[in-house]
């Protein structure tokens, strides 16, 4: 066996998750995954896909439609990459692993996030490389000094940037997208930045990514799980540089040759025809956001508005229990189960992670349960 599996784990989020199904009755607030059905646009798009025999291979980076398309979306945002500077890939999730393939030698370290997604830490450890956290503040906030000092003393080469967070909500101000500039700048550094959420901004938006003079310097991770609600689909993307994605692409063709072709379609025709949809979704995700967080603030816990993505992330440091014991007492005791922060490295203990892709029934429901486990510990 590969020896660097020795330091990896399973996924905290799924560990809770499996958890849950031995408890009945429990309500399960532990899924990344929108509660909304397919998009009609997306439905039609697959559907059409298989009735005109669109199943063949497609070309390694994907069918150029599609790719056009991002490139408008994301110029949209103020994002600049040809079609032929972008790659579908199988998920945000196999964009990622290709990435740090293509990138990392044995022992080169990685400045990651912490709390973050955990997918990170895992990849970079299964491919020899070396993990080191920087710190968020505690309104989640990236410590672009401790970023700088760790470069500089570490020498250090890559940077994850992860905004709109899971598991925080943080987006990323215009303040710090500038500061982040000027240190992408100052410093001979390749960053990969994790946008998944994009879509799901509730203040305004911004990418180090629209930043056209670091171009070569930046790799944008994104994708369609979240946007159109189609997890299971499996559509992502990565966009770069010329020079990068001819080294990047060869990972993505042994591994998986292309995405799935039908669903490349599907998400054309969602670009296309589905926005209105993504919008609505949106707009009811900021109002579950605003019923989730009120009601943790009238209980009195530490909440900071997140203001993306569709998760909250109270403290729980006032109560002195350890994230996993809490979490796992919270389901046995009140049978509400949400992933301990500590699913989310060593940043997330004393936080608890809440996803609101779920109804407002049982959302209502859940909180009363939490409400009343607050009360008696
Ligand atoms: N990045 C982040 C921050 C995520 O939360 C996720 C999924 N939860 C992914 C990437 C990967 O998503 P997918 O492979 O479904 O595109």
């Amino acid at each position: 066996m590969n020896k660097n599996l020795n330091s990896v784990k399973i996924s905290g989020i799924r560990k809770f998750y499996n958890e849950v199904q031995k408890v009945d009755g429990a309500i399960s607030l532990t899924l990344g995954q929108p509660d909304f059905k397919l998009p009609v646009s997306i439905e039609e798009g697959l559907i059409n896909a298989i009735k005109e025999n669109k199943t063949t291979y497609t070309s390694n980076l994907g069918i150029v439609e599609l790719r056009e398309e991002i490139s408008n979306y994301l110029l949209n945002k103020d994002i600049s990459y040809e079609a032929d500077e972008i790659c579908i890939t199988v998920g945000g999730s196999e964009a990622l692993f290709n990435i740090f393939t293509a990138l990392l030698n044995k022992g080169e370290k990685v400045l990651i996030p912490t709390p973050a997604y955990p997918a990170y830490e895992s990849i970079v450890t299964i491919l020899g490389g070396t993990v080191v956290n920087y710190s968020l503040d505690d309104e989640f906030k990236i410590d672009v000094e401790d970023i700088k000092r760790k470069i500089k003393d570490m020498n250090i080469k890559y940077l994850v940037l992860s905004l709109p967070s899971n598991p925080t909500g943080a987006i990323l101000s215009k303040e710090e997208k500038e500061q982040l500039v000027e240190l992408i700048k100052e410093n001979d550094i390749l960053v990969i930045t994790d946008e998944i959420y994009e879509s799901l901004c509730y203040d305004k938006y911004y990418s180090v990514a629209q930043c056209r003079d670091i171009k070569d310097k930046v790799i944008y991770v994104g994708g369609f799980s979240k946007m159109f609600s189609m997890t299971g689909l499996r559509i992502g993307y990565y966009a770069c540089s010329q020079a990068l994605m001819n080294e990047i692409i060869k990972i993505h063709q042994y591994n998986v040759s292309c995405a799935p072709s039908i669903c490349q379609w599907a998400v054309y025709n969602g670009l296309k025809y589905g926005l209105k949809d993504v919008s609505h979704m949106k707009e009811v995700f900021n109002n579950r956001k605003e019923l989730v967080v009120n009601k943790l603030k009238d209980m009195g816990l530490d909440v900071v508005i997140p203001k993306g993505a569709f998760y909250v992330f109270p403290s729980i440091k006032k109560f002195n229990i350890p994230s996993e014991e809490f979490a796992l007492r919270l389901l046995y005791e009140e049978k509400v189960a949400c992933v301990p922060g500590t699913a989310f490295g060593i940043g997330g203990e004393g936080y608890l992670r809440i996803s609101y892709c779920y109804s407002d029934e049982e959302l209502i429901e859940a909180l009363k349960r939490i409400e009343k486990f607050i009360n008696k510990i």
